[in-house]
């Protein structure tokens, strides 16, 4: 039985006040009615400290949204698992459709990262997904398996529960879009079938997939009640807790 959880990505958004009045409300919801799910709320890294301090000794995780490979060294502007660790982050989100495309990161770059986090202790949420103009072609399963095996393929997963997916379609992100249930869980078993190539079945059948892109209070409960869908990856709706709360909610 696959835990669900529900993410949060605040991207470059909001400031110390508007977080802390957000996770306040996050944490005091989550404590008080312990939902079914995990929760992780990962803000822009300069409020990860400020996010440590509301979230001390409650429930709900936090991380970053990108993270270098390296220990240490010349990489100015880039932040290290160490760095992350030190900020008592559980979680960092990889490859995220918004890092491929406008920042240039490649699979081989995700996966360097998503080891590197992996053998620090911290978890990576690595998405994937495909754009409106390959499934329009029928390219989705293609490039999603192309993918899991440049993302993930050889990580040193041995705890099923050490690797978050999440399948981000990019012409949902953002867009209102959302994809329908029966897309969502027939791009989930796809991805889990992908992941039985790699990490074998056992591993692949415990690894958690979140579905990511237009997640809102009104669609959340039809996604995550998908056999193959095991929570949410939430940017827009989780910038307010009247929208972030009822998804954290529908997690069954
Ligand atoms: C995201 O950025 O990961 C995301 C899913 O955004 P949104 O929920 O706004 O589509």
């Amino acid at each position: 039985m696959r835990r669900a959880i529900v993410a949060g990505n605040a991207k470059m958004n909001l400031d110390r006040h508007r977080l802390a009045e957000l996770l306040h409300a996050v944490r005091d919801h989550v404590d008080r009615a312990s939902p079914s799910c995990d929760v992780v709320y990962c803000p822009p890294a300069t409020l990860i400290p400020a996010a440590a301090g509301v979230l001390a000794g409650s429930a709900v995780g936090y991380g970053a949204q990108n993270m270098h490979w390296e220990a240490s060294g010349a990489f100015t502007g880039e932040l290290s698992l160490l760095m992350l660790r030190e900020w008592g982050c559980t979680h960092v989100i990889l490859g995220h459709s918004e890092r491929r495309s406008l920042f240039g990161e490649t699979d081989a770059a995700v996966r360097r990262k998503a080891e590197a986090a992996m053998t620090g202790g911290l978890v990576p949420i690595v998405c994937v997904g495909e754009t409106e103009s390959e499934r329009t072609a029928g390219a989705t399963e293609v490039v999603l398996s192309r993918q899991v095996s440049g993302s993930l393929a050889g990580l040193p997963v041995t705890d099923p529960r050490a690797l978050v997916v999440a399948y981000e379609p990019v012409w949902a992100i953002g867009t209102g879009k959302t994809a329908t249930p029966e897309q969502a869980q027939e791009a989930h078993a796809h991805l889990r079938s992908e992941l039985g190539k790699v990490f074998g079945e056992p591993l692949a059948g415990g690894i958690r997939v979140l579905y990511g892109g237009s997640v809102k209070p009104d669609n959340a409960r039809e996604l995550l009640t998908k056999p193959d869908v095991d929570g949410a990856l939430v940017g827009g709706a989780s910038l307010d807790a009247r929208a972030f709360l009822p998804i954290i909610d529908a997690a069954p």
